[in-house]
């Protein structure tokens, strides 16, 4: 249909407030503090499991302007020791672009469905390759120090449309970080077979068990 014509100030604000309406749904009141937000698909950030093997403790860091968790070894895995241990997946999905970006070094990214993705960065090896179907307990690479980093961790990022979010969460919950390494430790339920819950593209309800669809 046609619009009327509008003030340029007024068609402005319309713009304006159509690019927040396109980077925050409705929905996602909750997202600049972290929480469960999701599509049909039913994934949702409090389906993240830490990208680590169940039961493993790591503590999380960060620094400002940083929407990421820099997971650093602790007790026997201090200090370098953390240099390659296995990174999860934490999440199932479809991995989406592997090898070197900018300061992330080698990193690797899983497109988890219903606008969630997730970024592992610093990697000093990769194990997956792009459309690889992985779950949460599958490894994408290892801990390394590749790009721009001060030494071995993960810069583990959550993406919602696209963008990372401030809040990481773990476990059904938001992941407390400081700004000094390692930070506030946390122990991996990453756990199968619970962790291994969420698929990218569920089967419909009833289907018989079949080829899956063509890749998105
Ligand atoms: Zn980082």
């Amino acid at each position: 249909m046609r619009t009327p014509v509008r003030s340029a100030a007024a068609l402005a604000t319309t713009l304006v407030a159509t690019l927040v309406c396109l980077a925050v749904p409705a929905s996602a009141g909750p997202i600049a503090e972290g929480g469960p937000v999701g599509g049909p698909n039913g994934v949702d950030q409090g389906d993240f499991q830490m990208p680590f093997p169940c039961g493993q403790v790591w503590g999380a860091s960060t620094h400002a302007d940083h929407p990421a968790v820099d997971w650093n070894g602790v007790g026997p895995a201090a200090g370098d020791r953390d240099e390659g241990l296995p990174v999860l997946a934490g999440l199932g999905g479809t991995v989406l672009e592997v090898g070197p970006h900018r300061g992330y070094g080698d990193r690797v990214v899983v497109d988890h469905g219903d606008g969630w993705a997730s970024l592992y960065a610093h990697l000093s090896a990769i194990t997956v390759e792009v459309g690889e179907r992985v779950t949460a307990a599958t490894q994408v690479g290892n801990v390394g120090n590749t790009g721009s980093s001060g030494g071995p961790h993960l810069h583990w990022e959550q993406r919602y449309l696209g963008q990372p979010v401030p809040v990481l969460w773990a476990a059904g919950a938001p992941i407390t970080t400081t700004y000094g390494s390692p930070g506030p430790t946390y122990t991996s339920q990453n756990c199968p077979p619970r962790a291994f819950g969420v698929s990218f593209v569920p089967a419909p309800r009833g289907a018989a068990p079949g080829p899956t669809s063509a890749k998105r």
